[in-house]
This record gives C-alpha cells, structure tokens and sequence, in this order.
C-alpha cells in the first residue's frame, strides 16, 4: 500500500465540489485502504478524498473503534449544537472553535456499494460533518463567525509569508490538543 501526501489550504482542490462514487470496484477498494493508511500516518481521525487529491465523495475515519467509510455521504438529519475546538489535516497548526449540530444521522455506502445509515454524536459526528464539507469543497475556516474568520485568514496568509503569527493566533479562541481531521 502506499500513502498520499495531504493537500493543504491553497490547493484548489479543497476548494472543489467532489464527484459521487460510483463505481464499487477494486480500485476503491485500494484508495480506501491507502487513505486509511495516509489518515493514521498523519495521525488524524478522519480523512476526505479531497484531501489527498481524490475527487470522489468518500472519506474514511477512525475515533478509536477501528476505521470506517462512507461513500456518497448525505448529512440525513442534524440536531442539538456544540461548540468544540476543530482542527484540519489540511490547515495544519490551527484550531478552532466551531459551533455544528451535536448529533447526525449520515446515509451512504461502504466500500461494496451496499446502503449504510450510521448515528453519531460528539466527536464523532463533528469527523462526519467536517469530512461531508471537505466532499463540498467548504473548510471549517467558513464555519467561524466573520470576526474570527478574518483573523484566521490573516493567521493563514501572514504564515504563507513567514511571518510570526503567535500574538495573532492567542486572538483565536480554538485551543488544546484537538485530533484533527
Ligand atoms: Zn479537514
């Protein structure tokens, strides 16, 4: 197997909506399995297709149960809030607190093409939810709320730029030792 490297903010290809699934054959069964692996690499719990430059609509994850997929994902249901600090393979270094639904029900296939409906809440339905935007070419800096986005950005381009970003990056109110995704 063979792992990927991890596109990260810049690349264009976060930034595109991913194609569905739809062929069930040997060839997803080896992107899965080297996703896996590249998610356990870079030591994240979860891990789009998007992120290693695959635009297909699947992303794999694992929050100590082992690893899972879900092809063609569809957020079905939502509900509740929480508020928890997120962090993104793709935007190393950042983290932030991002207000989503605390608990979804995701439909979608495995691996085989076979229906799949999973619950979740906490953690876990925040990796499906940030793994489902990434199939939407959407990054969790879009979830912030406008004040603390701009400074993120700011954050993210001052770094592009080899500046120092420590005093910037205290203004974010994301802290801790987040698994990201
Ligand atoms: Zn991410």
């Amino acid at each position: 197997m063979a792992h990927y490297a991890v596109r990260t903010y810049g690349d264009p290809v976060l930034r595109q909506r991913a194609a569905e699934v739809e062929e069930f054959d040997g060839v997803l069964a080896r992107l899965v399995d080297d996703m896996v692996e590249t998610m356990y690499e870079a030591e994240g719990a979860g891990l789009a297709a998007p992120q290693v430059g695959v635009q297909r609509r699947l992303f794999v994850y694992d929050v100590g149960d082992g690893p899972g997929v879900v092809v063609n994902p569809r957020i079905a249901d939502a509900s509740g809030e929480w508020r928890y600090d997120e962090g993104c393979l793709s935007i190393p270094g950042l983290r932030l607190a991002i207000v989503r639904p605390a608990r979804v029900v995701v439909t979608g296939q495995d691996a085989d093409g076979e229906p799949v409906e999973l619950e979740a809440d906490e953690f876990l339905a925040r990796v499906f939810q940030h793994e489902v935007d990434h199939l939407d070419g959407v990054l969790m800096l879009e979830r912030l709320e406008d004040d603390e986005r701009k400074i993120a950005l700011k954050v993210l381009r001052d770094r592009a730029m080899g500046l120092d970003t420590t005093a910037l990056e205290a203004r974010l109110s994301g802290a801790g030792s987040t698994r990201v995704v």
